[in-house]
Parts: C-alpha cells; structure tokens; sequence
C-alpha cells in the first residue's frame, strides 16, 4: 500500500502509474520548468527532478512506497544527481566531461498529431539563436584595439564592501559589469556595431523537423551543432522530442491503434457491415461473419492496419476494435410484443420462489455516495474489505 504520494502527486501522476506514464510525465513537466524556458521556477524543476530519479528507479521506488520520503533519505538513496545532470541524462545531453568545450543542448518539444507520425510530415520550426557575429567575426570589435577594462583594472571582478551591521562589513566579489568579466573591453568608437560587442547575435534559423512515419512519442530528433554559438567552444545541440496529440478516434498503443467502436444491439446479434476510416483517409469495411454474435467489450482486429514501424514504414501493427453494444433505452418495445421477441430469444431459467426466501427491492446505484463510501474507508480498509456496501437509494 502506498503511504505517501508526495513525489507521484509532483508528477501528476496515479502510484499505479507505469514507467512509461513516469517518463512521459516527467518529459513534459521537465521542459516547460527548465530554467531556460522558466527561469523563475528553479525550485519545482528541482522537485520534479528528485520525484522522477527516485520513481524511475524500481529499487527506490520500492522504498519509497513502503517507507515514503524518510526511507528514501535514510537508505542514503537520496541526491547525488543535479537536477541537470538529471535533465541530461534523460534528453542525451551527454556525459559532462566531454562536453566541457561544447556549449549546451537545447531541447525542445514538438506537437504533432496521430496522421503526422502515420503519414509522415516535414514541420518548420523557427528558434531564435545566438550565432558569431559575421561582421566581427566573433572577436567583439576593431582587431587589436582590446583595452584593459579600467573599472576592474583587468581582474574580471569587482569588489565591494558593505555594512552588516554596526561595525561589521562583508565584502562581496561579483562578476565586473563592463567588461563581463572579460578584464578587457572595446571603447566605444572600436566596439563593433553589430553585436554592440557581444561576439554573437540573435538571428531566427528555421530548422525542417523530419517526422518519419512511425515515430513515437518522445522520440527525439537531434540537429547536430545547431545550439547556441559561441566563440571558443562548439556548439551544442538542439533535441526536438516529439510530443503526440491525443487524438478523437484512435488510441496508439505502441505500433497498434485502438479504436472503440459503437454497435446497435440488432447489429451484435444479427450481424453487421460497418465502415472504419483509417489516418491516411482510406474507408475499411468490416463485416461480421454470418452467425456471429458481438459481446459488449469484445476486441477483434485488422492485420496490418496499425501504425507504420519506424524504419519499416510498409510493415504496420494492427488495428484493435473494441466493440460497444448500444442497447435499447427503457420501453422501447411495446409490453404486448415482448412475449414476440422472447420467442425468438434463448430461452430464459426458471427460478423456483419458496416462502422462506426474502423479496427485496432492486434500485439504481447512486454513485456519488458510492465513491463516498470507498474513499473515507480506503485507508481502514482489512483483508475483508471495506466495511460500508453499495448504498442504494429509491427514485
Ligand atoms: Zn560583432
Ligand atoms: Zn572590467
């Protein structure tokens, strides 16, 4: 049983939750709190990131159920991640030794729907992003007009002294704001015009994102040095993870598509023709064998009318038809014609009513009070049960 569900509740997530819904849960809530995206939600991307290393962890998310927050610290099996090393290790940022020349990656999520990843698309995305000054070259200004920065006389920092209180100062260093830290800096009439001096400029770059038929959610697409530029290092890379739209009629279930589909009564029992229209916009006809009776719930497929395989886009999974039976609503039929009807129905079994058994009241459920009575009673609950019934109410 579950005691807390703290770290499940950060990521929006039910206790029962698989890993995949943990992965998924945690990719999304990951790149809208980055602190690129939301520089003033550090805090909860730093939650998020301990709720998921701990969850995604089968080991750790053993303890944590049974023993909650105070297991997890106990058995030392807390931390030891950064919420960015957490990050990056789930988009394929790499390991941080070898990257310590290259600029960061940049990862971004990409909407696209079911008839996107069935059919293929080509989508445009246009991101802003810091490339070397063409006109400078990247060097800030007039070649060989650097100049010692004259209010940090070189040293890069600033120092300055403050008063705590009486008779105690703190002295507090920080990054020099002319020349950023540099030590050097351009004069005004030698500092390039374009980037102002910053070695790089703003420029919108359209990127062709290539959605391959099959492609799954979260899936990642990387545009290899196409990061942020700067000079000196190489630039980093920007990710685009595919995030799948819900769609109306199909559920996709890794390469087979579910699709639910409504029957009328006269259709489970005497068959049916019915047309299904696929995400490349054919119609598929199904037919019911003659003879062949439907059950509410009943699951039947279509071989090779799924989801196209990445990389093997002629195979396709299967197309998986749950059937829902409409019945009748109430008085449909006239009292008179019903003895008609369960002629023809399989024959109904006789109950044999004695005096010593109790004629009791059949009513609707109300549901409401229903779930009242699990949820006050879930926590108390024995190996019998819960205690309060059904409740049943007349109309
Ligand atoms: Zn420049
Ligand atoms: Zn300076």
């Amino acid at each position: 049983m579950v005691h807390e569900t703290g770290y499940y509740d950060l990521l929006g997530v039910s206790p029962k939750a698989s890993s995949e819904e943990i992965k998924k849960a945690y990719r999304k809530l990951a790149l809208k709190y980055h602190p690129d995206k939301n520089p003033n939600e550090g805090e909860k991307f730093k939650l998020i990131s301990q709720a998921y290393e701990v969850l995604s962890d089968p080991k750790k998310r053993d303890l944590y159920d049974h023993g909650g927050e105070q297991a997890i610290k106990e058995g030392g099996m807390s931390g030891g991640h950064s919420p960015m090393d957490i990050f990056n290790m789930f988009f394929g940022g790499g390991g941080r030794m070898q990257r310590e020349r290259r600029g960061k990656n940049v990862v971004h999520q990409l909407g696209v729907t079911l008839e996107e990843m069935y059919n293929g698309a080509t989508r445009k995305l246009g991101l802003q992003k810091n490339v070397i000054c063409e006109k400078c070259e990247g060097y800030g200004g007039k070649k060989g007009a650097l100049e010692k920065c004259s209010n940090c006389k070189g040293r890069g920092v600033q120092v300055k002294v403050q008063q705590i209180g009486p008779g105690m100062i703190q002295q507090i260093q920080s990054m020099c704001p002319d020349c950023q830290g540099q030590g050097e800096k351009f004069n005004s009439k030698d500092r390039c015009k374009n980037c102002n001096g910053h070695k790089v400029e703003r420029k919108k770059k359209i990127l062709e994102v290539h959605v391959d038929k099959g492609m799954k959610d979260g899936q990642k697409i990387t545009f290899h040095g196409e990061g942020d530029q700067e000079p000196g290092l190489e630039p980093g890379d920007v990710i685009i993870v595919l995030d799948q739209k819900e769609h109306p009629v199909f559920q996709r279930q890794d390469d087979n598509l579910v699709i639910k589909l409504d029957i009328k009564l006269v259709e489970a029992l005497c068959g049916f023709k019915k047309t299904i229209e696929t995400l490349d916009k054919r119609m598929l006809v199904i037919t019911t064998e003659p003879g062949e009776v439907i059950k509410h719930n009943d699951v039947k497929c279509v071989q090779n009318e799924g989801m196209p395989l990445f990389r093997d886009p002629y195979e396709r999974g299967q197309l998986i038809i749950q059937f829902k039976v409409e019945f009748p609503e109430k008085h449909w039929l006239p009292e008179h014609l019903m003895f008609q009807l369960e002629r023809l129905l399989p024959p109904r079994d006789d109950v044999m009513i004695t005096d010593d058994m109790e004629e009791v009241e059949l009513c609707e459920v109300d549901v409401r009070t229903e779930q009242r009575s699990f949820s006050g009673e879930a926590y108390e609950e024995d190996e019998d049960g819960p205690r309060a019934g059904v409740q049943c109410q007349t109309q």
